[in-house]
């Protein structure tokens, strides 16, 4: 017959209390945590639960469709991207302060868990779906197109085609929305033009060091730079040096971007470096009008001119 708990010791009366306590935490911190969708909308492609307003819902809902379009259009000669799927899952929240409610996330303003991208719709922001759209990008990635790839063009995809400009309902691909994660960053960097100048004073991470992973800074605390050169590059390799390298992309993914597929299907390693430089700075000049136009670069056509527009800058992450 068990001793009535009075009658335990000190010790494992204590030992009880505090995991009593801890349970009380734990279970406090999942009632705070719930949530709970208002309603779902199914899209052709879509399984939406949402907590925002029926409107902005509908809103999300035709905007993953233009990306979906687009995507499958960009990556049609892979024979994953038409097979029939499951309807891609998405949990849409109310508002920036509901989803760091619901979720234990830092600083990430959305992502990617399987099956669900979780994001908030900013009406604050100009943009308000972009979060949305880049954790679509690395759910097609994963689902619909079954690449298996390293961080610097898993990220590169989201970064470029959730960046993209959304106009009539059609994603025009490569040509790039100023008030998105993370272009708002691009005109911070201070490039002086002088490629070896801006790698030796860490203004640039080494084109080796993003396609292999090591080498660069420290990814935590410097993430917006990182997401610049994922992106920046990506740009290239679809849309610079007069879509040379656009045919190689396809095949450099599925064989999974690693270092020695790029110097395959780009060209080495030095050489592309001082053209995704030049690539880079005709970005900036492009959507900042920062630095000068870089030579024999046409940039990205039909980009937007306005000199001197100030991108939105918040709600951002934090500055590195
Ligand atoms: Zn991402």
């Amino acid at each position: 017959m068990k001793a009535p708990p009075w009658l335990l010791p000190a010790k494992p009366v204590r030992l009880l209390i505090l995991f009593s306590l801890l349970l009380a935490v734990v279970g406090l911190d999942k009632v705070r945590r719930w949530w709970s969708p208002t309603h779902t909308l199914d899209t052709t492609h879509y399984h939406i639960l949402s907590s925002a307003q029926s409107n902005q819902t509908a809103e999300i809902g035709a905007k993953m469709a233009a990306l979906y379009s687009a995507y499958t259009e960009l990556f049609s000669k892979l024979p994953t991207v038409s097979k029939p799927h499951a309807k891609l899952k998405l949990k849409l929240y109310r508002d920036q302060r509901e989803f760091k409610r619901c979720n234990r996330v830092g600083w990430a303003e959305a992502y990617y868990r399987p099956p669900y991208c979780h994001a908030y719709f900013s009406a604050a922001e100009i943009n308000p779906h972009h979060w949305m759209l880049h954790e679509g990008v690395h759910q097609l990635n994963h689902e619909l197109a079954h690449l298996n790839l390293p961080t610097w063009a898993d990220e590169g995809l989201s970064d470029y085609l959730g960046s993209s400009l959304l106009r009539d309902s059609r994603l025009e691909v490569g040509h790039t929305d100023r008030n998105s994660y993370p272009i708002w960053w691009l005109d911070e960097l201070q490039l002086s033009g002088d490629l070896n100048r801006d790698l030796t004073n860490g203004t640039l991470i080494p084109l080796r060091a993003i396609l292999t992973g090591r080498g660069g800074p420290s990814m935590n605390k410097h993430f917006n730079l990182y997401y610049l050169h994922w992106w920046s590059l990506t740009h290239m390799l679809f849309d610079g040096e007069n879509g040379r390298y656009r045919d190689k992309v396809l095949p450099l993914l599925q064989e999974g971007a690693t270092l020695q597929s790029f110097e395959n299907h780009i060209g080495p390693v030095e050489r592309v470096q001082a053209e995704w430089y030049q690539h880079l700075r005709q970005l900036q000049w492009d959507l900042f009008r920062i630095g000068s136009p870089a030579s024999n670069h046409p940039g990205q056509g039909g980009a937007n001119r306005e000199p001197n527009k100030p991108a939105q800058k918040e709600p951002a992450p934090p500055r590195t």
